[in-house]
């Protein structure tokens, strides 16, 4: 059901609020929206954790059951019944890179995007709203947010073993956090979640894509659900890399996501995405969601990797947080 992609660029009045046709949507809302649907979610999690290597830690190697379970997790938090959380994550979900293409590189922390962001819309004329940061999507805010709470659920892991403390509290933490930052990588690899064009091209449209907004869940949901497995792409994930700068490559992840938007819309045409779908849409398919397992994998070795250096002694002087505001 694709939810998000039709409502996300405004909140609902509150004539929509009591609309017979919302009320009927609430009700018959029981399962919850898609991005890369409940299946596609859940294969990318499931491959990248059947990979993770005997190198890091087994309780998570061994998490697969649950990891897998998590990858939909932030999409059941979309329900109009739990508003502030719905209203509150669902700009993570995606980015409109055409939107910050004047903002190269990224700011590395989500308040100094929200600042440039801000000084863009008010130097800005036409439609100025387009650069609020819940319209732009915080993609790669959220997903490094979730990083850093998985590397440091695994430094005090590393901790409480060397102290010969107890680690079943720490093994849930990190389980979880290793889970729900599958969501938003998954999130990343699918173009669709990168672009303005999120459901249906916009715009000038010399190759004649779809207008229709329906493209997106047709791909991600509909075509994902009927045609492919956790096994069609997971010989495609190679063992992990650490990543020497896990924000800067991850950026460079959505762009190349990015720069395959157009090929959505080419398959669609084609009819690609229509019942059983076609050979190109299967190859281009299994590739994305391979590449978003790879990306997770990555990220948790390199979360692993990096977590057996200690944190500075006073986190609090250092300077990204100067940059924002005191600790309270
Ligand atoms: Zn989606
Ligand atoms: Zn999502």
């Amino acid at each position: 059901m694709p939810v998000l992609p039709i409502e996300r660029k405004h909140g609902w009045t509150k004539r929509e609020l009591t609309s017979l046709a919302l009320i009927a949507l609430v009700f018959s809302q029981c399962t919850p929206a898609a991005a890369w649907g409940n299946e596609g979610h859940t294969y990318v999690n499931r491959v990248a954790a059947e990979k993770i290597p005997a190198t890091m830690p087994r309780f998570l190697r061994q998490a697969v059951t649950e990891i897998a379970y998590l990858g939909p997790e932030p999409d059941r938090w979309r329900n109009p019944s739990e508003f502030a959380l719905k209203n509150a994550q669902e700009p993570d979900h995606f980015i409109d890179l055409e939107r910050v293409s004047w903002l190269d590189p990224l700011p590395r922390g989500r308040y100094e995007f929200y600042r440039k962001l801000y000084e863009k819309r008010a130097a800005t004329t036409e439609n100025p709203d387009d650069y609020l940061p819940e319209h732009v999507g915080l993609q790669p805010y959220i997903t490094m947010e979730i990083y850093g709470r998985l590397k440091a659920a695994f430094r005090e892991y590393r901790q409480q073993r060397a102290e010969h403390q107890p680690t079943p509290a720490v093994e849930q933490a990190a389980i979880f956090y290793a889970g729900w930052l599958g969501h938003y990588v998954a999130d990343g690899s699918q173009p669709l979640h990168t672009t303005i064009y999120y459901n249906g091209w916009v715009g000038a449209n010399p190759n004649g894509y779809t207008t229709q907004h329906g493209i997106h869940a047709q791909f991600e949901t509909a075509y994902v659900g009927a045609n492919i497995t956790a096994k069609d792409f997971a010989g495609m994930v190679k063992s992990p890399e650490p990543l020497a700068d896990p924000f800067a490559r991850y950026v460079s992840y959505l762009k190349d996501s990015h720069a395959l938007l157009e090929n959505v819309y080419a398959l669609e045409k084609a009819g690609g995405f229509s019942g059983k779908g076609s050979p190109a849409a299967f190859d281009f398919t299994t590739h994305r969601l391979a590449a978003g397992a790879q990306m997770l994998l990555d990220l948790w070795y390199t979360a692993w990797e990096e977590s057996a250096v200690p944190a500075p002694e006073h986190p609090n002087s250092t300077p990204a947080s100067k940059a924002t505001a005191p600790a309270k």
